[in-house]
């Protein structure tokens, strides 16, 4: 692809899955122009609008940057070269596993089929293949979970570069809706990234309409109070149901009345008549927003079904079998911590190989296998929950909740502690999921935690029925934190 041209599909990887890259030298072969790094990220709430800011320098990090964005194209090219250049590896390309089978009786090993005929006699198997993994189906280990009534609809987004007077477009805007989140992350200075996760039946109608209606479509969902977005989905809903065409200039028209009654100036960034690209002072509130998308990169658009699952086992029965990644678990993408998780998946199962074949062990073995599992079960555990909490607790329009939660967003934003947990739970922080789980990020979020419950505490102390509702507000914050913070 040319410069200027992005993939749909793209990964925030923490600085820990980027250090594990380059310690393993594979990073040197990703295309460094073809990254960007997340400086700063805005969350807020979608029917509040509470906000909080998150910025590198929050963090004690020896680095700017919270996280790096790349293609995952970008990526598993680095990958495969890095491979190419290990004379040990031996890549088979197009070519699927069509079978596996055990070898003989009980604690056989087993035997994969590739469908260019070729059958491997497997110590180890490996099962890094992906949330529908056969590897798993075979070993007959069970998951847990559920599918969200949700779809991610992803886009390449182009806009126009920052002013002189902005900061770089190294921002990362998340906006909680309680039909799922969307997110806009940056890729280059006029190229971004967007993951709008939405109810299916509005996915299919986004996926249908002209480039120009989802550019307005997008646009608004960024700007507009709830009540008329909502309105806004209806009206496209309605006019698919009924085949009658929804023209741009209707949508627009529609979007100007409501800025209108909603005493938005046009002035503001919040307005959709400000004319994307202008070279002067920006309006002050740019800073809450990203710039307004002018067009969406040909044939980028796609959707993917949400689900939490969680392997019961990481470890097939009689060993000789292992799952990383998304065959082991899947998370929503709220948090952008998938591929970061199942990064320390293949790093800690590296060294757990390594250990068994140090003391002349079997590899395969359950007993040289169980340290993998014990380290990396409960500590992904910890995450899918903390991101299924997050993803329920912004999914409520009940009033007390919305304003409990709104509260508890702007305390979160004064109290830096929590601030640095509530990244990590994000998916902004220089921590996400790491190897062995240990290390100042989870200290610094329990730590965090601790700040968060005493003033959940104070709020239940002051005592007023709505203030309980605050402190309630915060501690189901900090429960979902805690299942990432507490060790
Ligand atoms: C919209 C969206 C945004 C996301 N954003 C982020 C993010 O910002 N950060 C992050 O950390 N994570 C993110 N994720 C999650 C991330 O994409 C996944 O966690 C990650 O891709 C999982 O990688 P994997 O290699 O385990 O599985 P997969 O990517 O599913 O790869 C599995 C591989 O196995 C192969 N395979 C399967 N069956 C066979 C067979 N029979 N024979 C041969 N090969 C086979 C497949 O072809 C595939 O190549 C996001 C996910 C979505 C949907």
């Amino acid at each position: 692809m040319d410069a200027n041209t992005f993939s749909n599909r793209v990964s925030s990887l923490t600085n820990d899955s980027c250090q594990f890259l380059k310690d393993i030298g594979a990073w040197n072969y990703v295309e460094q122009r073809r990254t960007c790094p997340i400086e700063e990220m805005q969350v807020w709430d979608g029917i509040s609008g509470a906000r909080i800011n998150f910025s590198a320098a929050d963090l004690p990090l020896q680095t700017t940057e919270m996280s790096r964005m790349t293609e995952n194209l970008n990526l598993q090219r680095g990958l495969l070269k890095h491979l190419s250049r290990i004379p040990e590896v031996q890549l088979l390309d197009n070519v699927r596993v069509t079978a596996i089978e055990k070898e003989g009786e009980a604690n056989g090993w087993p035997l994969v089929r590739l469908s260019n005929g070729q059958t491997f006699r497997t110590r180890l198997l490996v099962g890094a293949d992906g949330p529908n993994s056969p590897v798993r189906t075979f070993a007959g280990i069970t998951t847990h979970g559920w599918a969200y009534d949700t779809h991610a609809v992803v886009a390449t987004l182009s806009h126009a570069p920052r002013t002189p007077f902005q900061p770089p477009n190294t921002t990362a805007y998340q906006r909680f809706l309680p039909t799922g989140p969307i997110a806009f992350l940056p890729l280059s200075p006029t190229e971004s990234s967007m993951v709008w996760s939405t109810k299916t039946a509005l996915v299919a109608a986004l996926k249908s309409v002209d480039p120009s209606m989802l550019v307005t479509f997008i646009n608004a969902v960024f700007r507009l109070p709830e009540v008329s977005i909502r309105y806004l989905h209806d009206l496209l809903l309605s006019s698919v149901a009924s085949r009658k065409a929804l023209t741009v200039d209707e949508v627009r028209e529609e979007i100007l009345w409501r800025e209108r009654s909603h005493n938005i100036s046009a002035t503001s960034a919040y307005s959709s008549a400000l004319s994307a690209g202008e070279v002067g002072i920006p309006p002050e509130d740019s800073e809450f927003l990203p710039p307004l998308i002018t067009s969406i990169q040909p044939g980028t658009v796609a959707s993917f079904p949400l689900r939490y699952s969680h392997a019961d086992a990481y470890i097939g029965d009689g060993g000789r079998i292992v799952l990383v990644g998304d065959a082991a678990h899947t998370v929503h993408p709220l948090a952008g911590q998938g591929l970061n998780a199942g990064l320390a998946d293949v790093q800690v199962l590296a060294r757990t190989i390594e250990t068994a074949l140090l003391q002349g062990g079997d590899i395969g073995s359950r007993t040289a296998l169980l340290p993998y599992t014990r380290a990396r079960w409960f500590e992904n555990h910890k995450i899918l929950s903390a991101v299924d909490k997050l993803h329920k607790l912004y999914s409520t329009t009940f009033p007390p909740v919305v304003w409990a939660r709104s509260v508890g967003l702007e305390v979160i934003n004064e109290l830096d502690t929590i601030k640095v947990a509530l990244m990590i739970t994000a998916g902004g922080g220089g921590g996400g999921p790491r190897a062995d789980g240990s290390g100042w990020r989870w200290d610094v979020a329990a730590k965090g935690l601790e700040n968060f419950n005493s003033t959940a505490d104070t709020a239940k102390v002051v005592g007023s029925g709505l203030v309980n509702v605050v402190g309630i507000g915060l501690q189901r914050l900090g429960n979902a934190l805690s299942q990432v913070g507490r060790r």
